[in-house]
């Protein structure tokens, strides 16, 4: 499963002076990476908030194999949709608290598993505390890309059917967006993937392409096509 549906979605922020969203409509199947481009403030950020329902459509529907959102549980919402965003939130914890966060239940071994997917492990074990360093603490601090790659471990840990990356890699220097790509194609793998990115480089590998202005899809394609199209 995993099947994604936004079907004439409009969001109107509270006090806000037009709508985010004017009748955004678009399909994502599972294990296909879906990518959602565009200009600054064109709604991409709003229709990943909406996906989790973090708010609620003020206009039409978001169905996640089949169900309309608002009939879900938000338990099994949360648990069927992983966010990695530009800047991922650390706590004041150790690195194993920082993994299992939403999974407190999750064994060392599950943690160390997931970190070793997210090509973070070797990075983890150079620290005297491992595991148990407290992120932030006595000078141990982590690059962004390294700050990425424990987020995507504390996605793998949860196994969502659903990826949402907002823009993910944005926030990097060429060589660390590597290695968090890598990450992310591993994460990948056969979930259902929407990638918000304003760059296309980014997304050559997107089965369909997603352009968003002013609140709706203006076109869509691959990257070939759209490239072709000018
Ligand atoms: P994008 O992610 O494509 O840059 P957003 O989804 O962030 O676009 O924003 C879409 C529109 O909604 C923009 O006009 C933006 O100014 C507006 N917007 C975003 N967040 C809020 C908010 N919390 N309150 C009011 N308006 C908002
Ligand atoms: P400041 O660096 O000014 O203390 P930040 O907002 O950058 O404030 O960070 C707040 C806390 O988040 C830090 O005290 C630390 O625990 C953690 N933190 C922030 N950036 C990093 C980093 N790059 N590596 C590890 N921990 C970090």
């Amino acid at each position: 499963g995993g099947r994604v549906a936004v079907r004439e979605v409009f969001f109107h922020y509270p006090g806000a002076p037009q709508d985010a969203l004017k009748g955004i409509s678009f399909e994502a199947d599972p294990g296909q990476l879906v990518a959602l481009v565009g200009p600054s403030g064109a709604g991409k950020t709003t229709i990943s908030y909406l996906i989790p329902r973090l708010y609620d459509v003020t206009g039409g529907s978001v169905r996640i194999d089949g169900a309309d959102v608002r009939d879900v549980r938000q338990s099994s919402l949360a648990a069927a949709i992983g966010f990695v965003t530009q800047e991922s939130y650390l706590f004041h914890d150790s690195i194993l608290a920082n993994i299992q966060y939403g999974r407190p239940g999750a064994s060392r071994a599950d943690v160390e598993q997931a970190a070793r997917e997210a090509y973070i492990h070797d990075r983890i074990m150079e620290f005297p505390d491992g595991y148990d360093t407290i992120v932030g603490e006595r000078g141990y601090r982590l690059s962004g890309g390294e700050k990425q790659r424990l987020a995507i471990a504390r996605v793998l840990l949860h196994d969502p059917r659903i990826l949402i990356l907002d823009e993910a890699t944005s926030a990097l220097d060429t060589a660390s967006e590597r290695e968090v790509q890598k990450a992310l194609d591993s994460l990948m793998g056969s979930r259902t993937t929407i990638a918000i990115a304003h760059r296309l480089s980014t997304i050559v590998n997107a089965d369909v392409i997603n352009v968003i202005d002013g609140g709706r899809v203006v076109e869509s394609g691959t990257h070939r096509s759209l490239l072709r199209d000018g």
